[in-house]
């Protein structure tokens, strides 16, 4: 497990992503191509882009993606939690955004995952508003510093972009806005054979068609994640209960359709 706020370069890659094709080519384009060949962008004089907002509702790949174009990019990743930062004591919240940009710019090129940025927006007349105040200010100066940014790159993540400081969102900040939705149909069928790739699935299993299902309509990929998880748990289940009967479980452990059917009724 990764220590809050340390850098790292995830072992999540493309593949683990289901579905996202238009964000996984924006990010390719906007990211990964600029890590790995600066130079064709300095010939062509590129304004580069640093910052980039992802929204949308919660489990649809936020994080996920993030990881996976650190992963691509050959680049560290830190990840940061909003409301961890102003967790700190009063005054320390700006010391550490500080830190955290600082410490991306020794480890370059480095992604900074900014997870719930929302929670930096100015709650005005509340108590701490001013603690907020400061460290999103901070944020801002950090932002700002394009010419010190080689190589540090900043996509926020919220699920409410309605909330946010739109100081925040002006281009050279969080310039690039994108929405993660729920999974379409199709999308869906991707996302359940990326996480296929992670558990043992029988080959008969027909993503197609559970990805149609009614039952599939509305889930996001942390359900569907959670959908897979409780599919193996199945087996297991299935495996105790013969050798509570004292029978032998002589087949091997795959996941199969009937075991994810009856995942369906527990999510
Ligand atoms: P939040 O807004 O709550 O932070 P998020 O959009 O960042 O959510 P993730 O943390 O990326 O969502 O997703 C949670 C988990 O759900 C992932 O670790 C993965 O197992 C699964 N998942 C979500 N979306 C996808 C996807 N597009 N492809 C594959 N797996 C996915």
């Amino acid at each position: 497990t990764k220590r809050e706020g340390f850098s790292s370069i995830p072992n999540v890659n493309w593949e683990d992503v289901g579905g996202l094709d238009s964000l996984r080519e924006a990010f390719d384009r906007y990211i990964i191509q600029c890590i790995k060949h600066p130079e064709d962008y300095e010939e062509l004089g590129v304004d580069m882009e640093f910052g980039f907002l992802l929204y949308g509702p919660p489990g649809c790949g936020k994080t996920l993606i993030a990881k996976a174009v650190a992963h691509e990019a050959g680049a560290n990743f830190i990840h940061i939690k909003g409301p961890e930062i102003l967790r700190k004591y009063v005054g320390e919240s700006e010391q550490e955004v500080r830190t955290i940009f600082s410490r991306a710019r020794t480890c370059s090129p480095c992604i900074i995952f900014f997870d719930e940025v929302d929670a930096l927006t100015p709650k005005r007349g509340r108590e701490g508003a001013w603690v907020v105040e400061r460290a999103l200010n901070q944020l801002l100066i950090e932002l700002d510093g394009a010419d010190q940014r080689h190589g540090v790159y900043v996509i926020g993540a919220t699920n409410t972009p309605d909330a946010i400081d739109p100081a925040v969102l002006r281009p050279g900040r969080f310039g690039k806005l994108f929405y993660v939705p729920l999974p379409s149909a199709e999308e869906r069928r991707s996302i359940l054979k990326a996480l296929a790739r992670k558990k043992p699935v029988a080959s008969d299993v027909d993503f197609d068609a559970l990805a149609q299902r009614e039952a599939c309509r509305n889930l996001s990929g942390a359900d569907l994640a959670a959908l897979m998880n409780e599919a193996a748990m199945n087996v297991k289940e299935e495996k105790r209960l013969h050798l509570d009967q004292g029978t032998p479980y002589t087949e091997p452990l795959i996941i199969k359709t009937t075991h994810i059917e009856k995942a369906f009724d527990k999510i």
